[in-house]
């Protein structure tokens, strides 16, 4: 693991001088900002740092494109069609500034990182002012002075290893967030852009990390879920804090109820991380664990590094481990070469683990990855089959695993109520992520209450409050 040097302080320091700058230059204007992101839960943060930065700069958030001073796409370059999504929604966006020349747009974000998509989308739209990738965020203010001052940016530096800390944030929700933990990934999934876009595994200061927990727990926020690429090969640069010891740290933190994190490459899961998982209380008793595919050949094409067998040996300790586990999981159909036989490993691995939410994708070649240049693409027709019989046969699996729950009472953390139901119906989740339904309102959002399941529907629950 590569030491973890900070962005230079000095442009750290010099961007919120810049920004706190325009602030005052703006103050009085009522200007508002709209950020657009199209990816994961990583690019989500860094739309959070984005609204930090830009409130310091004197704008407000709004949900109107049409109002905004600053319009943001923040891309993602693990789909293809969020891509395409992302050139459509640049294109319309030249009519609003015919019309108000002063809106500053800009684009950034993984896809943003790839150099030659980056310059093809500066080329083929003039009117956007800003293109930066995922590794320049803290310079955001300056990009927004040059614009300011009628100057263009187009950057795409590679600064790998670098970590930037102490930008503002701007975090959604109320009572649940996320923690940052590492950057990059070093494993390069065949399929995968990820380690093209954002880098090698780069883990921030253990102490930085409790820091901010505390901080967000000061700030209300009772539930924190730790965010990495691969959270489960984490370690401080001086080797002494693995994850399994920095969930035990950041557990500590009092005020904190719930601690989640995502997304752990079963390779790296440790019995270490098992052990801390059973016996540190505050962790829920919930991993999403990628699996991608159930055919040991179609792994090794991935370069996932484990075997069905591994994997599954790993799902037997975690359900003897820790008590009650739910287990999610991301799979791929249709991946380059993938036969019936290798769908049908799939499928088997599916009843035998018996997940309580799989993320089902159809393959899709991206530009840069070693999967793209292999032969024997599947027809888009047969991946479409494939990914319904497995969200099917997934389906059908959910609903009688569900029953399982009936009788069963837990702390649910309210997330809200449902408007379908007239805001009667008051929702949350299980300390395994299981979403349950309760008869309920508004004010109970963001309260931890006692349920009891009594029926199923579909992929949730529905229950009714107890007293203890
Ligand atoms: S572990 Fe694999 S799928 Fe996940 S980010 Fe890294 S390369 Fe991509």
């Amino acid at each position: 693991m590569k030491n973890t040097p900070l962005v230079s302080q000095y442009e750290i320091e010099r961007n919120r001088e810049i920004a706190e700058n325009i602030g005052r230059l703006n103050n009085g204007k009522n200007l508002k900002y709209y950020i657009e992101s199209y990816g994961c839960q990583m690019n989500e943060h860094d739309a959070e740092k984005l609204g930090g930065m830009l409130i310091n700069m004197g704008y407000t958030a709004t949900e109107d494109k049409n109002e905004a001073d600053i319009i943001i796409f923040n891309t993602c370059c693990v789909r293809e069609h969020a891509e395409l999504r992302v050139f459509g929604n640049i294109g319309a966006l030249k009519k609003l500034k015919d019309e108000r020349p002063d809106v500053i747009i800009a684009v950034c974000g993984c896809m943003m990182q790839q150099k030659s998509v980056a310059e093809h989308l500066y080329k083929r739209y003039p009117f956007v002012n800003i293109v930066f990738g995922t590794h320049d965020i803290h310079n955001f203010p300056t990009f927004v002075e040059n614009a300011l001052c009628g100057d263009r940016t187009l950057i795409t530096r590679n600064i790998d290893g670098e970590i930037p800390e102490g930008l503002p944030i701007r975090r959604s929700g109320s009572f649940s967030t996320h923690v940052i933990i590492m950057y990059g990934c070093n494993n390069f999934c065949t399929y995968c852009i990820v380690p093209y876009v954002r880098g090698r595994e780069r883990s921030r200061d253990p102490q930085a990390i409790i820091d901010e927990v505390k901080a967000v727990v000061a700030q209300g926020y009772t539930e924190v879920t730790l965010l990495g690429q691969n959270v489960n090969s984490y370690r401080s640069s001086d080797g002494q804090v693995n994850f399994p010891k920095l969930l035990k740290m950041v557990s500590e933190v009092d005020g904190l109820k719930r601690l989640r994190f995502m997304t752990s490459h079963p390779k790296d899961l440790s019995d270490e991380l098992i052990e801390a998982m059973a016996t540190t209380n505050k962790v829920c008793h919930h991993i999403h664990l990628p699996v991608q595919s159930g055919s040991n050949r179609i792994l090794k094409l991935m370069n996932r590094v484990y075997t069905r067998e591994k994997y599954l040996e790993t799902v037997e300790k975690l359900r003897s481990k820790v008590k009650d586990i739910e287990i999610t999981t991301d799979i791929i159909v249709g991946f380059p070469t993938e036969t019936d036989e290798d769908f049908k490993d799939t499928l088997s691995l599916v009843e035998q683990v018996g997940y309580s939410a799989a993320y089902t994708f159809m393959y899709s070649p991206r530009k840069g990855t070693r999967a793209a240049e292999m032969d024997d693409q599947i027809p888009q027709e047969v991946k479409k089959q494939r990914l319904k019989e497995l969200n099917d046969l997934e389906a059908s699996i959910l609903q009688k695993n569900n029953l399982k729950f009936i009788g069963m009472k837990g702390e649910v953390l309210v997330e809200g109520c449902d408007k379908r139901e007239g805001n009667t119906m008051a929702f949350g989740k299980l300390s395994n992520f299981k979403m349950v339904y309760f008869p309920g309102s508004e004010d109970l959002i963001g309260k931890y209450l006692n349920v009891e399941v009594t029926d199923t529907h579909h992929n949730s629950l529905i229950g009714k409050m107890i007293e203890e």
